[in-house]
């Protein structure tokens, strides 16, 4: 059997100025399901609303077909998405998308008879608070391109959200269908780029994913619509709006005709396999998810205890804060039973919404640092997501400091000793790395942005919820191609792999510090030292 690639081909639906980008979308829907291909067709609100108002509903019924997203009600009309955001916190930046961007999803529930199944930015407003609000729709998967949060170029859950936002390498590619569609030679080099990127995932040997995204308005027209209204932080006023340039008749033909050889190449691709955006769910559901952890197995995602990090144990992906929480969840039962439970039940929480760091390092009694992990997990419980900080003695202890030292605590623990006191030891939450600095400044160069646009707090909050991130693979429970070659083998393949304690566990270090320091430790290891001694480091 041949590796599988799955394509996922969707397309911004967003021009509500010009009228005949309305064919363009009805057109592509109708050549896909020509093919037999469904693809995914991501709405603005107001092109729903102007579909309706231009009487096209034979444009919604050659969309129904398909997979439907969400793209925001407007799109590029200002305050964009990262504009309205950019200043508030969590919760009141959900509240804020959800009372601007509802109306859009409420237009496609009213006309297409089904609720959004993937949601993604308009350009490059990418904006963390938005995840909130996904899940409070019902929107679970997050189908775009961004250059703010790369997970080592794979599908990744972040927020509860699985994201399919930037792939590279054995993991897939993201090929954008720009307006050169139809001119000479260009499908023979999408060809090509199509090609690379489907090699390098058979040779890996699969599974991988290949996102084809297009706008339907760049098949007949020249220039973005928006950006002829909306460039540099203008508005123009909906009542004068200007059209873009339009292409010939004969350049749009020629667009169409790539398109459709296009589809057809790929198609006839061994091991292709075309989804949507809610085969993405299915096939990428969550194994962690409401799974019961044993004993051993938490005490291999909790080392190394001072880097702390998604982990795979068993060929399943933990984030960060799923370890925070199944950590202070078993620690707090020490305080009632006396001992370490034989498993854990684990849940989704999301990363703190604060930073704070640790007022000091103190030492405290075994009693009191358990009595903080009960308060922790209470936390959890209510809140659904990590608290800011933990109070030990009265003193701010920050979440990763907090968890490097609960992970010596059980450590110890389920090795049988005991220590009275508990010194509070520093942690790194190295999968704050995935948040990209440079990608968001990047991102920010978007035309629809005015000059010097920057938006620091949204990295910021953003890298909170980095405690949420864990990379995606092809579900045991789909059972596709999952055999010998899975993604968590993939994973491994150029990476550090570690056996640690048990031989059926690994941990996976992410960040490249993680990675030097887990090279010592394996040299360490290799040479039948004890790498890192929590007693002597870390506790008297
Ligand atoms: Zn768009």
């Amino acid at each position: 059997m041949e590796p599988k690639v799955y394509v996922v081909l969707w397309f911004d639906t967003e021009d509500f100025v010009t009228p005949e980008s309305d064919d363009a979308a009805k057109r592509l829907a109708e050549l896909l399901s020509l093919n037999g291909v469904r693809g995914t067709f991501k709405l603005v609100g107001e092109k729903v609303r102007a579909l309706e108002r231009r009487g096209r509903y034979d444009v919604i019924s050659a969309i129904k077909q398909h997979d439907v997203g969400y793209h925001t009600d407007r799109h590029s009309v200002h305050p964009v998405v990262a504009e309205y955001l950019k200043d508030l916190e969590m919760e009141r930046g959900k509240e804020e998308f959800l009372k601007r961007e509802g109306r859009g999803i409420d237009d496609i529930k009213r006309v297409f008879g089904v609720s959004p199944s993937c949601y993604g930015q308009p350009g490059d407003s990418w904006a963390p608070q938005v995840y909130l609000a996904l899940r409070d729709l019902g929107i679970t998967v997050y189908l775009d391109e961004s250059n703010f949060i790369d997970l080592d170029g794979g599908p990744f859950w972040y927020c509860g959200i699985l994201n399919v936002l930037k792939l590279s390498g054995a993991k897939g590619r993201i090929i954008g269908l720009p307006f050169e569609m139809g001119q000479e030679g260009f499908l023979d080099q999408l060809e090509k780029e199509f090609d690379a990127a489907y090699e390098e995932v058979v040779r890996a040997g699969g599974p991988g994913i290949i996102s084809i995204y297009n706008h339907p308005t760049t098949l007949v027209t020249e220039e973005f619509w928006d950006a002829v209204n909306f460039a540099r932080g203008r508005n123009t006023p909906l009542d004068q709006l200007k059209l873009p340039r339009l292409k010939s008749p004969q350049q749009v033909e020629a667009g169409f005709k790539d398109f459709d050889s296009f589809l057809k190449y790929v198609k006839s691709k061994p091991g292709v396999e075309f989804v949507t955006a809610s085969d993405l769910k299915r096939i990428f559901a969550d194994a962690a998810s409401d799974r019961d952890f044993s004993r051993d197995e938490l005490a291999a995602l909790l080392n190394p205890p001072e880097l702390i990090s998604y982990r795979e144990v068993g060929g399943i992906w933990v984030s960060a804060a799923e370890i925070f929480w199944m950590v202070v969840q078993a620690l707090s039962s020490v305080l009632e039973t006396g001992a370490l439970p034989s498993s854990v039940k684990n849940k989704y929480p999301l990363g703190p919404y604060g930073e704070v760091r640790s007022e000091a390092f103190p030492y405290v009694t075994r009693r009191e640092f358990l009595s903080a992990c009960l308060t922790a997990r209470e936390f959890i419980e209510a809140n659904g997501r990590l608290p800011d900080f933990v109070e030990l003695k009265g003193v701010k202890i920050s979440p990763e400091d907090f968890l490097s030292t609960a992970a010596l605590v059980y450590l110890e623990e389920s090795s049988g000793k005991r220590a009275e006191l508990v010194k509070v030891v520093e942690g790194t939450v190295a999968s704050k790395a995935c948040v990209r600095y440079l990608g968001a400044k990047s991102a920010w160069n978007w035309v629809i942005f005015p000059d010097h646009f920057e938006a620091w707090n949204l990295v910021e909050l953003a890298r909170l919820q980095a405690w949420t991130a864990k990379p995606a693979t092809a579900s045991l429970r789909e059972g596709v191609a999952r055999d010998t070659q899975d993604w968590s083998l993939q994973n491994k393949q150029g990476s550090l792999a570690l056996q640690s304690g048990s031989p059926v566990t690994r941990n996976r270090i992410e960040c490249p510090a993680m990675v030097v320091a887990d090279t010592w430790r394996q040299l360490f290891t290799l040479a039948g030292l004890a790498p890192f001694s929590f007693k002597s480091v870390n506790r008297r």
